[in-house]
């Protein structure tokens, strides 16, 4: 059966890698969420000194130091998915904490970062068969892809997700805090110069505030199927 390119993009925290995971075992394709790579590039600035404690990122200095990050997915027997090695190193539950959340759109935002993400991307995807969620992925990454689906759902809804996903982890977080970071990610990524998230045009939305990932899921398999049946 031919394989084709599945591209999910949309919002923080609505559910699409969730849906991603879940498309890309069901058809056997690789899976790949790239916001962990813009997460790992993100803890890599925390902990090289890059980010002041006004919050304010050395640009300069990232893209000087970006030939030394090596980021890698490695799979994971335990959990079934796979872990982001930065340098060598798991920082798989680090990458998702709020701090990391905090800062990683304006690093998503840095052209020379979006340029090394991007190319390694497409390489992951070269011989399709992939389910790829982001932000670009239908509009910049794979403009080719022959599913591309958009993600929506509103603000709190998708803050109250977020806030319980983090309180199981023992996160010390408010709702305000989460809602807050959720608003502010949406604003920067949405008006960013370089690649801001947007709908593709031959993209389909998918609102999900009221809609269960499950119901969702069964739709957006099905129409995969019939999708790729074009494809054979
Ligand atoms: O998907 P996730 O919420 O983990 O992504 C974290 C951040 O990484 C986003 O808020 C966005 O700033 C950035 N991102 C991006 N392009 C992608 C994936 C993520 O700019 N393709």
């Amino acid at each position: 059966m031919g394989k084709i390119t599945i591209a999910i993009d949309g919002y923080s925290s609505t559910g699409k890698s969730t849906i991603a995971k879940r498309l890309a075992a069901a058809l056997n394709y690789i899976y790949v969420d790239t916001g962990a790579m813009y997460r790992a590039v993100t803890l890599f600035a925390l902990n090289s000194g890059l980010v002041s404690d006004k919050g304010d990122v050395d640009v300069e200095a990232l893209i000087d130091k970006l030939s030394g990050i090596h980021l890698k997915f490695v799979p994971n027997k335990k959990t079934g998915r796979s872990d982001m090695f930065l340098n060598d190193e798991n920082v798989e539950q680090e990458i998702r904490s709020m701090r990391v959340s905090a800062f990683v759109s304006p690093v998503a935002a840095i052209k020379e970062v979006r340029e090394k993400l991007v190319k390694i991307q497409q390489e992951m995807g070269k011989d399709k068969g992939i389910v790829m969620d982001g932000r670009d992925i239908g509009t910049v990454v794979f403009p080719d892809a022959e599913l591309k689906l958009f993600m929506t759902a509103s603000p709190e809804t998708r803050a109250a997700r977020r806030y319980k996903e983090l309180l199981e982890k023992g996160e010390e977080v408010t709702y305000a805090e989460v809602l807050k970071n959720v608003e502010e990610r949406d604003r920067i990524d949405s008006t960013r110069t370089i690649s801001p998230l947007t709908k593709a045009k031959d993209a389909i939305e998918f609102d999900n505030s009221d809609m269960g990932l499950e119901e969702q899921f069964e739709r957006i398999y099905d129409f995969s199927q019939r999708v790729i049946a074009k494809y054979v």
